[in-house]
């Protein structure tokens, strides 16, 4: 069967989950990946993340502290559509990582705990997807358990996320009276039915959708039940916008699905909605030879940018795995790809997608995949790659460091390998390094205090490396740019504040915010960046 790019990208629903911790993402992971047939049993994904901590204790953290630090993807067949999963680390202090990842998503399902309804961390991975024109899919979990009243939570994303909610389906009750739910599109009734006592690795089988009009609602619905339900749905349909996919497609609207992903409720219909409403890959902004461009996913050459990578996925090897999402083309194993900012060429010779079952070598792969090539050090987060090296994608932000503290090795032998340690964390994108133009030391920023004791422990684990993390005298750094001569003239008069990144980029270190305050004013033809765009 040949195939083109188009038809095969069009066919790819490439897509993240956003929540705050513990509202059930993982759990609704484990559900969708069973709903899309990729696995067969609940309870597969953690036996795999064990597996994978037993193979490689090198995260030790990770099981500490029970969150999940490395992220990857999933991909599975069904439908006839290809859905990949790009699964994001939860933890608010790897917000970072988790905002590099949704560069990469082109639709992200926002999972709410419908007793707690948007929490802080829901909301600043929603402005990351609104910053991005991601468009955002509602699912309310845990309906199983006593839940806020819907119009409330609804109201809630109307006022805090300034956007429309559609509800697709509406509930019959929640916690032990929940009963199920209204398919408001189908006017079908899909009743809840709990097993047991149930545990997550139960099969829940619920009953199969009933008219809701029809006689057979009464094994599931009292009258008045029946009577409240049809109210609350003309309320919700009456009251609230119609979904409207062009609305949503352009981040005014979000369509509700309610459910529960541990009992596996909601969640067929969840996969359904993606498939039928979340976007294919679009056309991404580029630059080639000085000029801007478009690239469609229909395009002959084959592109993508890298916005992951993950080093020492095997302990044993020194090798990295650089996710790369396919932009354009059709991707055949084998295939030289270049790398836009270095010029350098690379032979794809062994590139890795990943089914929830396991690793395999992809033959192929289209716009909206994610393939994970291995490499040692040549690919960085942000790097765009393509067979003529020529085209460079809008970049991928590096996020302001808001926490800049000195490193120090306790055995001062070993200065030269922390410093080849640190150059590869930051590499890999784990924290940010600094080099102060006078003086030994390094300087590490990061978004959250948890990144260094990460950090400490994979210097320890991986590079047998004992440091120890000091406040430094830096509150904030600031990336400079401007005209050359305005830029030697600023980096002159303030040699003792100027440090470089690993891309020997020139960095302004300043002690405080009033400072940066100041020097932004006196010197106006110079451009003060909290973050630096790959670019
Ligand atoms: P994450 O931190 O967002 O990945 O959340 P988890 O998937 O680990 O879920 C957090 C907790 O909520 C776990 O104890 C889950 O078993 C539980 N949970 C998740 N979904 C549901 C649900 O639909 N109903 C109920 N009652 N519990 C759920």
């Amino acid at each position: 069967m040949s195939t083109s790019p188009a038809a095969e990208a069009a066919r790819r629903r490439t897509f993240a989950i956003i929540s705050h911790p513990d509202a059930g993402k993982t759990t609704l992971t484990e559900n969708l990946l069973l709903a899309g047939g990729a696995i067969r049993a609940a309870g597969a994904v953690r036996a795999r993340g064990e597996n994978r901590r037993t193979r490689s204790d090198w995260m030790k953290i990770e099981r500490e502290r029970g969150i999940s630090v490395s992220a990857s993807v999933m991909t599975f067949d069904h439908d006839g559509l290809m859905f990949n999963l790009l699964d994001t680390p939860g933890h608010e202090d790897f917000s970072e990582d988790t905002y590099r990842t949704l560069t990469a998503a082109d639709a992200a399902v926002m999972v709410l705990d419908a007793a707690k309804g948007i929490e802080p961390q829901t909301l600043k991975l929603f402005e990351v997807c609104r910053m991005r024109d991601i468009p955002i899919i509602t699912f309310i979990n845990k309906m199983d358990r006593e839940a806020q009243d819907p119009f409330e939570l609804l109201d809630e994303v109307a006022s805090k996320l300034a956007l429309d909610p559609s509800p697709l389906y509406w509930p019959a009750g929640s916690g032990g009276r929940f009963k199920g739910m209204l398919d408001l599109r189908r006017d079908r009734f899909l009743p809840f039915q709990k097993k047991g006592g149930g545990g997550p690795d139960e099969d829940e089988g619920h009953p199969p959708a009933v008219a809701f009009k029809g006689n057979a609602i009464v094994s599931y619905l009292e009258p008045d039940e029946q009577e409240e339900l049809a109210e609350n749905a003309e309320l919700a349909m009456g009251g609230l916008k119609a979904f409207d996919p062009q609305a949503f497609l352009e981040g005014h609207m979000t369509p509700v699905f309610f459910g529960s992903a541990l009992r596996h409720f909601g969640v067929d219909q969840l996969l359904e909605g993606l498939g039928a409403y979340a976007p294919p890959p679009k056309a991404v902004a580029a630059r080639r030879n000085g000029e801007d461009i478009h690239v469609a996913p229909g395009d002959r050459e084959v592109t993508g940018f890298v916005f992951k990578v993950q080093a020492n996925m095997d302990p044993n090897h020194r090798d990295r795995i650089a996710f790369l999402k396919l932009c354009s083309g059709r991707f055949t194993r084998g295939m030289k790809l270049k790398v836009q900012n270095t010029g350098k060429q690379l032979s794809v010779n062994a590139p890795m997608m990943f089914f929830a079952s396991d690793r395999e070598l992809a033959e192929d792969a289209y716009a909206g995949d994610v393939i994970g090539i291995p490499n040692h050090g040549v690919l960085r987060v942000g790097d765009s790659l393509s067979e003529t090296g020529t085209l460079r994608f809008a970049g991928l932000p590096n996020f302001a460091p808001e926490i800049l503290q000195r490193v120090r090795v306790k055995d001062p032998l070993k200065a030269k390998h922390l410093k080849r340690a640190l150059e590869s964390l930051a590499e890999e994108g784990v924290t940010q390094l600094f080099r102060p133009s006078l003086g030994a030391d390094f300087i590490v920023g990061a978004v959250g205090q948890l990144q260094f004791e990460v950090m400490a422990d994979r210097l320890r684990e991986e590079y047998q490396l004992d440091v120890i993390f000091e406040p430094s005298p830096y509150a904030e750094a600031r990336w400079i740019t401007g005209e050359k001569a305005d830029v030697e003239d600023f980096i002159g008069k303030h040699r003792s504040a100027m440090g470089a990144d690993i891309d020997e980029q020139p960095v302004f270190l300043g002690k405080s915010s009033w400072e940066i305050g100041y020097v932004t004013e006196r010197f106006p033809k110079i451009a003060f960046h909290r973050s630096k765009e790959r670019a």
